[in-house]
C-alpha cells in the first residue's frame, strides 16, 4: 500500500487555520488530524482527544523523556507536541496525515520527514487578525497579546513553507486549502503504484487480433 502524505499547517493564532483543517476533514477522504498533546487547558466545548489531548506538565514532560514525540515545542506559553507513533501508524495505513503545530515544530517535523508538504494560512490584514482574536473570546486581553506579538515572529517563517493561502473569503481560501492536497495526491509518485498500476494498462497480446 502507498504511504499517506504528510501536511505541515501553520499560522499565526486566529488567521483560521483549525476552521480550515476541520472542513477539510469533513469534505475529503482518506485525510485525518493529528491530535496534538498540549498542557493548555481546554476552551468551552474542546473535547479532550478530539481537539488536543489535554495533558499535565508532568505527563508532557514524561512524554519528552520516552522520546514519544515526533516534535514539541513551547508556544504562547503552553507545551504542544505530536505524538510519533499516532503519525507514523496512519500515514503507513495510506491516511493522509494533517498537522496544525507552530512554526518551530514545523522545522522540527521537517528535518525528520523532509517530504512533508509545508502550508502557511495567512490573515488577510493585521486588523482582521486582532479582530478574529478577539471575537472568538477564547483568550484574556493579555493572551492575545502575547499571541499577536508572536504572530509577527511566526508570519517571517512564510518563505519557508511550500504554499501559502491567505484567508479573506473563508470559502476561497478552502478551496484553495483543499486544491493543494487534491494536487499532492496526484504527483506521479503517489499515483503510479499507488491507485494505478502501470502494467496493468497494458493489453494481454490476443487482445491486438480483436482490435
Ligand atoms: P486558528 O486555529 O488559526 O487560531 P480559528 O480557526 O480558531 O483560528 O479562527 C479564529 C476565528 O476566526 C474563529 O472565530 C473563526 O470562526 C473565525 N474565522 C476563521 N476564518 C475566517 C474567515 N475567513 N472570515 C471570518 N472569520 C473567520
Ligand atoms: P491553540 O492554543 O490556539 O490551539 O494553538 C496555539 C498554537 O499551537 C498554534 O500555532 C498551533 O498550530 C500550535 N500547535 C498546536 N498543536 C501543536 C503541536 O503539536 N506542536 C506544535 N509545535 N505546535 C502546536
Amino acid at each position: 500500500m502507498d504511504r499517506g502524505d504528510l501536511f505541515i499547517i501553520s499560522a499565526p493564532s486566529g488567521a483560521g487555520k483549525s476552521t480550515l483543517c476541520s472542513m477539510l476533514v469533513k469534505e475529503l477522504d482518506n485525510i485525518v488530524f493529528s491530535v496534538s498533546h498540549t498542557t493548555r487547558p481546554p476552551r468551552p466545548g474542546e473535547v479532550d482527544g478530539k481537539d488536543y489531548f489535554f495533558v499535565s506538565e508532568a505527563e508532557f514532560q514524561r512524554l519528552v523523556a520516552e522520546d514519544a514525540f515526533l516534535e514539541w515545542a513551547r508556544v504562547h506559553g503552553n507545551f504542544y507536541g505530536t505524538h510519533r507513533g499516532q503519525v507514523m501508524d496512519k500515514l503507513a495505513k495510506g491516511l493522509d496525515v494533517i498537522l496544525d503545530i507552530d512554526t518551530q515544530g514545523a522545522k522540527q517535523v521537517k528535518e525528520k520527514l523532509p517530504g512533508a508538504v509545508t502550508i502557511f494560512i495567512l490573515p488577510p490584514s493585521w486588523q482582521e487578525l486582532k479582530r478574529r482574536l478577539v471575537a472568538r473570546g477564547s483568550e484574556d486581553r493579555e493572551k492575545i497579546k502575547l499571541r499577536l506579538k508572536n504572530a509577527l515572529l511566526e508570519m517571517e517563517e512564510v518563505p519557508n513553507y511550500h504554499y501559502t493561502i491567505v484567508n479573506d473569503q473563508l470559502q476561497v481560501a478552502f478551496e484553495e486549502l483543499k486544491s493543494i492536497i487534491i494536487a499532492e495526491r496526484n504527483k506521479t509518485r503517489r499515483v503510479i503504484g499507488g491507485k494505478i498500476d502501470l502494467a496493468a494498462l497494458k493489453p494481454d497480446p490476443e487482445e491486438w487480433d480483436s482490435i
